[in-house]
């Protein structure tokens, strides 16, 4: 089978055509600056990259684009777009309404506006993706992928938030939890490599890229999450501030006469690593400059790597114990001394990581000594195969 699994964002518009069964990628890109004037880049393993500057007024185009280079003689990988089996999106926000992946209808069309209020940025954007697929291809059976489905298993005491219950029943204010997919990936991966019954592994997963979140697993399924309502909760991240007291932003739109709005934009683009370092989101960025003797970078760092082991340990209580710690996405799985900088401290807990092999990046390994209590696993994720394998999954019933 070839999945096109797409993500699409209010200006920009990922793809990658692959084979569920093997992962294997056959071409992968995106469309950037659609609305405006538009670019394609596009890229076949073992060939050059090719980018080319093409009008994308709406995604529609940018899918026509999309189907256009995928067949293309010459940059091309298959000879018809009747090769393609289904697409499979990317949904940020499922509400409630979400437990799983969905074939797309008019009723998960209707859902998935329905939860608009819940993921006012994405959810948007992801309509205009599976609309202009509809317009383009409307013969091709598409899935949606919700990046809060893993999450639904919480219970009640995890997805509660201490409100008027109202605020719940009414408005359906509770914790929802994102990157579901890479969370559900590296979880099914962990247990994989353990080879032991998933109703005995107690995990704690830390997807820990540009956005970060930790989830807490036991038998293969999420007990709780750090993100909440949205993806701004839990630890700080690239621009993001993580959790603050509520009342930080009563007191900052006192003082600089902000409007909420304002805040809130101030707390996901302007805080985390690159608000409290003054130097950049970028944790490489930030490596290097608290190598060179900058403070605030190595502020920051302290505090995310302070952080993370916070949440590891309530983790850990709240499962009541620990098999298996999981790194994963950009930080994750590429920076060593990130995850040295969180273990450090978690003995107590029977994590001991192996210096050696700690030096590992970007591929799976065992990454704790053989007498460590807790195996410590580095799991690249691979959100697009895990949306192959579902939109698969449902397409063949
Ligand atoms: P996103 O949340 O946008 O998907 P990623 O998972 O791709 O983000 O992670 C991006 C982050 O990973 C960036 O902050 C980048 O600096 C970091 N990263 C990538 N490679 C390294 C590395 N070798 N060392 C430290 N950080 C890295």
């Amino acid at each position: 089978m070839k999945i096109l699994v797409i993500n699409a964002g209010s200006s920009s518009l990922k793809y990658q055509l692959m084979d569920p069964d093997s992962g294997e990628v056959f071409a992968k890109g995106q469309c950037e600056r659609i609305g405006l004037d538009g670019k394609l880049t596009h890229r076949v393993p073992g060939k050059d990259n090719y980018a080319e500057e093409i009008a994308m007024p709406t995604h529609s185009e940018a899918i026509e684009a999309v189907l256009k280079i995928l067949v293309d003689p010459q940059l091309g990988v298959i000879s018809s777009t009747d090769e393609i089996d289904a697409v499979g999106h990317r949904v940020l926000h499922g509400g409630m309404e979400f437990t799983e992946s969905c074939i797309i209808d008019d009723a998960c069309i209707a859902a998935i506006e329905r939860c608009i209020p819940l993921g006012p940025l994405h959810n948007p954007a992801n309509l205009m993706g599976i609309r202009a697929c509809q317009n383009v291809m409307p013969d091709k059976p598409q899935v949606a992928v919700f990046d809060t489905a893993f999450h639904m298993t919480m219970p009640p005491k995890a997805y509660m938030y201490a409100l008027p219950y109202e605020y719940y029943e009414k408005d359906s204010v509770r914790r929802y939890g994102f990157h579901g997919t890479s969370h559900r990936y590296v979880t099914a991966r962990a247990i994989e490599m353990m080879g032991k019954d998933p109703k005995e592994l107690k995990i704690i997963n830390c997807h820990l890229g540009n956005g970060s979140s930790l989830s807490a697993v036991v038998d293969g399924k999420c007990q709780d999450t750090s993100m909440g309502l949205s993806p701004l909760a839990g630890v700080p991240m690239g621009t993001r501030s993580g959790d603050i007291d509520p009342c930080v932003v009563q007191y900052l739109c006192n003082r600089y006469e902000l409007s909420v709005d304002e805040m809130l934009n101030i707390l996901n683009k302007k805080s985390g690593m690159a608000g409290m370092s003054g130097v950049s989101s970028d944790f490489r960025d930030l490596e290097e400059a608290a190598a060179a003797g900058n403070e605030r970078a190595a502020l920051a760092l302290d505090k995310f790597a302070y952080e993370v082991r916070k949440y590891i340990g309530a983790y850990a209580a709240a499962l009541g114990g620990l098999d298996v710690l999981v790194f994963t996405a950009g930080v994750g799985e590429n920076s060593g001394q990130m995850r040295e900088r969180i273990c450090n401290g978690l003995e107590f807990l029977g994590v001991k990581l192996c210096p050696y092999r700690n030096k590992k990046r970007g591929e799976e390994a065992v990454i704790s000594t053989d007498d460590s209590k807790v195996t410590v696993l580095l799991i690249p994720t691979n959100e697009e195969l895990m949306i192959a394998k579902d939109t698969q999954a449902l397409v063949q019933g």
